[in-house]
């Protein structure tokens, strides 16, 4: 599982075998949750705004349907392959489970660069891909969300393309839509707060104050970003992010080790968390290599980026001092840093149950849509704070109980709900 070779879909599913050996999981149930139910890989003729037709490539893969409807994001990014889509969509199966929300995984992208389109390029996009898909997502089928370079006015495109189609109106098609067409308060910071909910637990549990911390995190997208606010809200201090970069095609470390200051920083941060390098050393931040943010001298790392940051190589030169890793991407640590970070005692949030707070804001945005009632951000935040602690005290617990790696004992409570929803309807 070297970076060259990297797969995301193997590693989900090596995850998925260890966990069910450990659960000693019977064939016909393995065959069911190692691979996606549904599939569809489609063609998306796209009118450019030169005349030109570009054509686009499409995916959306729905994993697990057991629990309910399936749930997950749709990606922008060139690099986009079959198998990421196909290992987002199980983490997604395991992350609705996690924190026991009525939702399968599934998972959709786009093999496209949103910085190169316009803005009617992508609304053009968007009412494609739904055109393809329209006969099979649906709010009781599979409802799609943003995810990495998609964002609440794509969802909204979607959602209007989806409505034409079917000439009524369905609210709880879509998620992430923006606040006042069906949105929810509070789903933009939902992810990004999330991941610190579960951190403040974990500090908690190790009578650690949050003041006395500091922080590295990778990348500086919604996730991100949020995550650092509540982080400094609650006392700790972020010594760096990381971005991409477009101009150069590479990834920068931004660093003020006395605590960057996230809105100075957002000020020059372009749409897709990408900062303006000359700028931000003008503001005294010393500009180093995109893999610097994982040797700081820190005490928690936040990977909050894409896939295979934290792997074999990388894992080398995490610093000495660090003992917690809170993951906000999905999928960032590969088993081979796993088996480092084992070792080394490092205490490890997973993607799936610290990033649950996306998703669990998007189901509060579907039960909002249903009853026609918004509520007040507090209540959305509230509610919100109540599922990650209650998901990250179960499997904090399961793991000292049956001295469990973090990871695996997130993946035993997932696996468990989802088998069990599949013997319970009879399907094996
Ligand atoms: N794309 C996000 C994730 O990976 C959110 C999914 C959703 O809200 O359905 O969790």
């Amino acid at each position: 599982m070297e970076s060259k070779t990297f797969n995301p879909f193997a590693m989900a599913q090596h995850q998925f075998d260890q966990v069910a050996d450990l659960l000693d999981l019977d064939v016909p149930t393995r065959d069911l949750l190692r691979a996606p139910m549904r599939e569809f890989h489609f063609l998306i003729p796209v009118r450019m705004d030169d005349g030109s037709v570009r054509v686009f490539r499409g995916y959306r893969v729905q994993h697990n349907d057991a629990r309910g409807p399936c749930k997950g994001g749709i990606r922008f990014h060139p690099q986009e392959t079959a198998d990421t889509v196909r290992a987002l969509a199980m983490w997604m199966t395991w992350k609705c489970a996690v924190v026991d929300i009525p939702l399968g995984g599934g998972k959709g992208g786009v093999v496209c660069d949103p910085h190169n389109l316009s803005q009617r390029e992508q609304e053009r996009l968007c009412r494609g891909w739904i055109r393809q898909m329209a006969k099979n997502v649906g709010p009781l089928e599979d409802v799609p969300a943003p995810d990495v370079m998609t964002n609440p006015q794509h969802m909204l495109w979607m959602l209007d393309e989806y409505e034409t189609i079917h000439g009524k109106k369905y609210p709880g098609f879509i998620t992430g839509k923006p606040v006042g067409m069906g949105g929810s308060l509070g789903r933009t910071e939902a992810t990004g707060y999330g991941v610190i909910y579960t951190l403040r637990e974990a500090l908690k549990e190790q009578d650690i104050r949050p003041e006395d911390t500091t922080a590295a995190v990778q990348g500086f997208g919604n996730v991100s970003q949020f995550a650092v606010d509540l982080y400094q809200r609650l006392g700790g201090t972020v010594v760096c992010v990381s971005c991409w970069d477009q101009a150069d095609q590479t990834s920068y470390t931004f660093r003020k080790a006395q605590g960057i200051h996230l809105a100075e920083l957002r000020e020059i941060t372009d749409r897709f968390g990408g900062i303006d390098k000359a700028k931000a050393k003008a503001m005294g931040y010393d500009v180093l290599p995109g893999d610097a943010w994982i040797a700081q001298d820190v005490d928690i790392l936040i990977p909050a980026a894409l896939e295979n940051q934290v792997n074999g190589e990388t894992v080398q030169k995490i610093g000495p001092k660090v003992r917690i890793m809170a993951e906000g991407a999905n999928g960032p640590t590969t088993p081979e840093a796993d088996a480092f970070m084992k070792e080394r005692g490092i205490f490890v949030i997973p993607d799936f149950l610290a990033n649950a707070g996306g998703v669990t804001c998007s189901y509060f945005e579907q039960v909002q849509c249903n009853m026609n009632y918004f509520w007040e951000k507090d209540e959305v935040l509230g509610r919100l704070d109540q599922k990650m602690t209650s998901a990250f005290l179960a499997v904090s617990d399961l793991a000292r109980r049956k001295k469990l790696y973090m990871r695996d004992a997130a993946y035993v409570i997932s696996i468990s709900r989802v088998a069990q929803a599949s013997r319970d309807r009879g399907w094996v």
